[in-house]
This record gives structure tokens, C-alpha cells and sequence, in this order.
């Protein structure tokens, strides 16, 4: 076994606390001379927001052209996905708003942004500034439905998240009309959405060179300090997203016949399986395990919330983007108004359905609402180095949001003679 070989038997994990530290010791050692380490990752950033809009795109359309929803639930199946969705995004954002981790360390950005980024940064809070007005514009449901896409390929390379989005169901509802062979077609879409995931796959194993580039160039230009903004982002998100778990668990217990206890004791392995694998559709048959064979809930219900369920919702990733969209104007000191979060919210939740339910996707879709609200993606490239531990959280979350919706569509009455231990 070479030493390449032997370094990918470590779990990516591992690697990354790896990279981490070497990071840190490097930027120690070469101080303001490590920033250049710092270019890969921009070059990484690119390849990944190449990969965003194709990776959302197949995942939506292969969706929902396989579904097999039962056309008497789809209504509050749909109701259901889309209030989790919202109570997300607003639990994300008021949690960002009232910490705001990225205004924890006020005095060392302006230091730094006074000594060393003073052109460029003030570049970038005029163009933040310049796209706030636009965004401002926009909050009218004429400006918004003007983001409809006005050809084929214009939401791909402009990185329109809605456009891909609606292109996405548009062309999945109409393969489930003209197709002869639905079966065909979805296992010819997979392929294609599986091809870009690999390709995901290959450039999240360099996470790790990445990780140590961008924590040496942090460390060398600006010490240890930026790194309290990132601990607080995390204790944010975790904050977030209990806060989420929460109101599922009171959902569960107001609107369907399990109770938040008979919900953990039976579901847990779900849970557990979504926080060691990071992935919610590797998650999906244990998932359906877990309803269908512990919990016991109506075959459909299982169904709607496992499989359904993991392909749109993915309400810890909309809650994740929403808040380092949040987190990256923090840092830059761009006051979003009302209007523009509102702006992220739609965003977030069209990039939430076009998340895949694989490791790291979050941070591909992220790229998307970035893009879409006008912020530079380069800031994303500081979220790197803790966003494979929050992708443990949020898929836990997703997995959650699976778990509530089979419930509340369960209904008030447990199936005669299938009730639980
Ligand atoms: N890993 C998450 C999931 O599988 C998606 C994400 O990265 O947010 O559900």
C-alpha cells in the first residue's frame, strides 16, 4: 500500500482535522506569506459552483419524475414540505440575526480590513450594495417571477437558482406525461446525476489540500481571530437547528397520533445513520425501517416521508444556506434589509430542494444562493473547513423533517391493530 492509498483508507473526517492543523501550523510559520496557499481553494470554488446548477437540476428532475405520489395527499403532503421549509429559513435567520456570528469579531475585521483589504473589500460592499438595490426592486412578485428563465441554458451559466429550480420541475412534470418508459427515463436521468455527483466526489477528496491552503492563509494574514467569527457561526447553526428539531417534535405531537418519545425511541438508528454518513438518502431505507417497521405508521405515509421526503426535503440545508448567506454579509458588513433577506428565504428554499441527499451538497447549493443574492463566493471558502462537521447536523435535521412528515400525514389514529410496543 502506497502512502496515497494508505492516506484514503483515513475517513475525510480525519483528513480534514489533518488538514486543519498542518494549516495552522503553516500559517504560523510563513505568516502574511501563506495568503498565496489561499488560491486553490478559489479555484475549487469555481469547479464546485460548476457543479451546483447541473447536480440541483437532476436531482429535481429525477425526482419528481419517479414519484409515485398518491394523488389524495399530495395537497398537505406539499402544504407540509413547504411550512417546514419556511419555519427552517425563519429559524435560521432570526437565530442569525440575533447572534450574528458574523459580526463577533468586529474589531479584528476592521483591523484587517483597514490594513490589508481596504480596496478590495470596499469593491466588494459596493457591489453587495450595487445588487441590494437591484434586490431591493425585486420585492415584488412581478421582479421576482421576471427571474423565470427566458432560455434553457441562461439559468445554468448565470447561476439563477430559481430558474434552475422551475426549468427542473417543469421538465420532471413533463417527462411524467410524454415518456412511454418513466422507468427508462428516470434510471437515464440518474445516470446523469450520478456522473456530476462523482465528479463532486473526486473534488471533495481534495477538501483536505483546500482546508490546509485556506486555514494557513487565514492564519497567516489575520492570526487565529477569524476563527471565533466561524465558532460562533457553529454554535449558531447547531442553535438553529435544534431549535428546527423542536418544532418538529411539537408538530409530531400536535398533529399525528405518535408522540415525540414513541418517535425517538423507534427512529433513532435514522437519526444515528444521518449523523455517521452525512447522507440523507443513504439514510432513506433504514428511514423507512424505522417507520414502516418500528413505529408502524400506514405503508403510504412511510413511503411519502422516506423516500418522497428525502429527495425535497431538506429543511437543515435551507436553514445552513440561509444562515451563511447571513453569516458571509455579517462578515462583510453589508446590512441586508428585510427585502433582501427575503430574497435568501426563496433562494435557500429552491436551492434546499435541488440538494442532493449526499455529503457536502449543502455546500453546492450554498454556492447558489451566494451567487443568486449578489455575495462573493469567495467568502464560502471559510466555511470549508467546519462544514463537514454542520453537514453531520443538518442531515440529522433532514432526516428529521422526514420522520415529521410521515407522522403528521399518519394522521391522528394510529392503523388498526398496528400500533407499536
Ligand atoms: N448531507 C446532506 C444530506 O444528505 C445534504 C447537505 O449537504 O446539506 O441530507
Amino acid at each position: 500500500m502506497n502512502w496515497l492509498q494508505r492516506w484514503q483508507t483515513i475517513p475525510l473526517y480525519l483528513r480534514t482535522l489533518i488538514g486543519m492543523a498542518l494549516g495552522a501550523v503553516v500559517g504560523l510559520w510563513q505568516g502574511p506569506d501563506a495568503v498565496a496557499l489561499a488560491k486553490p481553494g478559489s479555484i475549487l470554488m469555481g469547479l464546485v459552483q460548476m457543479l451546483a446548477a447541473p447536480v440541483a437540476f437532476f436531482a429535481i428532475v429525477h425526482a419528481l419524475a419517479g414519484a409515485k405520489i398518491e394523488k389524495g395527499k399530495t395537497p398537505q403532503l406539499i402544504r407540509l414540505l413547504v411550512t417546514n421549509t419556511i419555519a427552517a429559513i425563519v429559524i435560521g435567520m432570526a437565530v442569525a440575526n440575533f447572534i450574528q456570528p458574523g459580526k463577533r469579531n468586529a474589531l479584528v475585521q476592521e483591523r484587517a480590513a483597514v490594513k490589508e483589504q481596504a480596496v478590495q473589500l470596499q469593491d466588494t460592499i459596493s457591489a453587495v450594495q450595487e445588487k441590494a438595490a437591484e434586490i431591493r426592486l425585486t420585492d415584488s412578485i412581478y421582479q421576482i417571477l421576471e427571474r423565470l428563465p427566458k432560455t434553457v441554458l441562461g439559468p445554468f451559466t448565470d447561476g439563477n437558482v430559481l430558474g434552475v429550480v422551475v426549468l427542473a420541475i417543469l421538465l420532471g412534470l413533463a417527462l411524467r406525461r410524454v415518456s412511454p418508459d418513466i422507468h427508462a427515463t428516470t434510471t437515464t436521468v440518474k445516470v446523469f446525476m450520478d456522473a456530476f455527483i462523482a465528479i463532486l466526489h473526486w473534488v471533495v477528496h481534495l477538501v483536505p489540500f483546500i482546508v490546509l491552503g485556506v486555514v494557513a492563509a487565514e492564519v497567516g494574514k489575520n492570526g487565529f481571530s477569524s476563527f471565533i467569527n466561524l465558532l460562533w457561526l457553529v454554535v449558531a447553526v447547531i442553535l438553529a437547528l435544534s431549535l428546527q428539531f423542536c418544532y418538529y417534535m411539537l408538530r409530531v405531537k400536535l398533529q399525528s397520533w405518535v408522540t415525540p418519545r414513541l418517535l425517538l425511541r423507534h427512529c433513532r438508528d435514522a437519526l444515528v445513520m444521518a449523523f455517521s454518513t452525512s447522507s440523507s438518502t443513504a439514510t432513506m431505507p433504514v428511514t423507512y425501517e424505522c417507520l414502516r417497521n418500528n413505529l408502524k405508521l400506514r405503508k403510504q405515509s412511510a413511503n411519502l416521508g422516506a423516500l418522497v421526503g428525502a429527495n425535497f426535503n431538506n429543511d437543515g440545508t435551507a436553514l445552513y444556506e440561509s444562515m451563511a448567506a447571513l453569516f458571509i454579509a455579517q462578515l462583510l458588513g453589508a446590512d441586508l434589509s428585510l427585502a433582501q433577506q427575503l430574497i435568501i428565504v426563496l433562494c435557500a428554499m429552491a436551492a434546499s430542494i435541488g440538494a442532493a441527499g449526499i455529503p457536502s451538497s449543502g455546500m453546492l447549493t450554498m454556492t447558489l444562493v451566494l451567487t443568486a443574492v449578489g455575495l462573493p463566493l469567495e467568502y464560502s471558502l471559510l466555511l470549508i473547513p467546519v462544514d463537514w462537521f454542520l453537514d453531520r447536523f443538518r442531515t440529522m435535521i433532514n432526516v428529521s423533517g422526514d420522520l415529521c412528515v410521515a407522522c403528521v400525514l399518519d394522521g391522528k389514529q394510529p392503523e388498526s391493530g398496528h400500533a407499536p410496543e
